[in-house]
Order: structure tokens, then sequence, then C-alpha cells
């Protein structure tokens, strides 16, 4: 399995692009930075984008990706949650501010859109996916992809503490998992169901509490202002914890 971070922010500047994962060429999660990165080429072979919530920097991009796919009679399918299917139609491509392709063309729309249910698995294009609850301050799934030849990756999508029942339902060899702000920040970010790094070192001690380990870890929707106070909190939770926590860039590659 490899994993590309086409995005790995909460922000967009010139140096960082809103969140999203390209995984094996061919799985989409979270549209933030979709046709900010891809050729057209490379858009047109995404088979599936999977959304974990209804917030703008993860649909950003269905619009752009929308009417690339339809000029080139190109077509993707799309899961979610009911709440944002409903948000992403009547918000985005609400044949207002840009067309309706979830419903054009009408033979075979450009956005096919699948209604995922929380821990209820799903194959697609051979990936056993996972929906799992967050604590987010939103309807919000991360999700647990499998590969055909049994590699596990976790993407928490934004989430804030308490995500010990998260934990019981997956088994990682990556966790992908968002750290938004540093530490002086911690008390507003667990309010806005976010992480700063010493919040993340508690789900990973509860992690390993429930699981007997801890997988590779890889911290992404940053923000930028304070990445630095971030890298340096993070290299600490780290050390105190003994086990690998790297900051996600734009363009970085991770193989399992
Ligand atoms: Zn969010
Ligand atoms: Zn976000």
């Amino acid at each position: 399995m490899k994993i590309r971070f086409l995005g790995a922010h909460n922000c967009e500047t010139e140096r960082t692009r809103l969140i999203s994962l390209l995984i094996d060429d061919m799985l989409v999660i979270d549209a933030g930075a979709i046709t900010s990165s891809l050729s057209l080429e490379a858009q047109q072979k995404i088979k599936a984008i999977l959304l974990t919530h209804q917030h703008y920097d993860h649909i950003r991009d269905m619009p752009t990706l929308g009417m690339n796919l339809l000029l080139h009679g190109a077509s993707v399918a799309v899961y979610s949650l009911p709440v944002v299917h409903d948000i992403v139609t009547t918000h985005l491509l609400d044949d207002e501010i840009y067309p309706n392709f979830h419903q054009r063309p009408r033979r075979k729309p450009t956005l096919r859109f699948n209604i995922i249910e929380p821990l209820k698995n799903e194959l697609i294009e051979g990936y056993n996916v996972l929906p799992v609850p967050v604590s987010h301050s939103v309807p919000t799934v991360g999700y647990q992809l499998t590969s055909p030849d049994g590699k596990i990756v976790f993407y928490t999508g934004d989430t804030g503490p308490g995500l010990a029942d998260c934990w019981r339902h997956i088994s990682p060899q990556l966790l992908i998992i968002e750290v938004t702000a540093s530490d002086k920040y911690r008390e507003g970010a667990a309010e806005a169901r976010h992480l700063t790094p010493s919040l993340l070192k508690e789900e990973l001690v509860s992690f390993r509490e429930i699981k007997g380990y801890l997988p590779r870890v890889v911290a992404v929707h940053m923000s930028p202002a304070l990445e630095k106070e971030i890298a340096t909190e993070i290299a600490a939770v780290e050390k105190e914890l003994d086990c690998s926590i790297t900051m996600g860039y734009e363009g970085m590659e991770v193989s399992l």
C-alpha cells in the first residue's frame, strides 16, 4: 500500500494544502487537495473518494474534480455519511454555485454517491473499508483501509479527545491522526474537538492500553502557523512513548 499525502494541513497557503490522502493512486480520503495536486490523468485514475465529514477543508475539491471528470467523460464513486451527502449536494453542487455533478450526466452521473454506515464494512475496489466514528464537532468517521495484501491504515479525519471506543474497532499498522494545534491551545482545541500533542499522547497511551502495541504514527491537519511548536511538542511525545511519530507534509509518501 502506498499512501501519498496530497494535503496535510488545515489551512491553505503557498506551501500548504488542505487534507487529502491518495492510496495506491486510486482511492482518495478527504477532498482538500485533489485538483490542486494531481494531473488530469491522475485525477481520472481515481476510483473512489471517501469523505470523513462535512467541513469545507475536507470536501473543497468535489466541485472542481466534478468539472474535470465531466469534461473527460469520467466518473468516480463517493462514499460518505448521509449528512455529508446532503451538505455537499445542497451547498456545493446545488446548480447555483456549480453544476450538480451527482445528477449529471443523467445516464451516469460524474459523482456517484454511496451512503456508508458507521462500523459497517464495505468492499471498495478490493479494499476492506471500515468507517469508525470519532469525536468531532459534527458527525465524523475515520476510515480503516485494509489492502488486498493485508496492509492496514487508519486515518482519523478530524477528532477531539476520547478515542478509546474507536481504538477497539481497529488494528492499523499505520495511524494517520490529526494534530491541529500546539499545546498552548490545548483547552480550546479540545473544546472545538481537535487534538494537540499532549492530547495526542493521551490518546496513544489509551491505544497502547487497549491494543497492546503502538503503530507508526503520522500527524496531519496541522495549522501552518503553529507547525514549529507542534513539531517540538510531538518530538517530546515520541520520546516519552518510545514510538515513531512523523509530521505529514505535502508530497510525502509512505509505503506499507
Ligand atoms: Zn472538521
Ligand atoms: Zn478539518
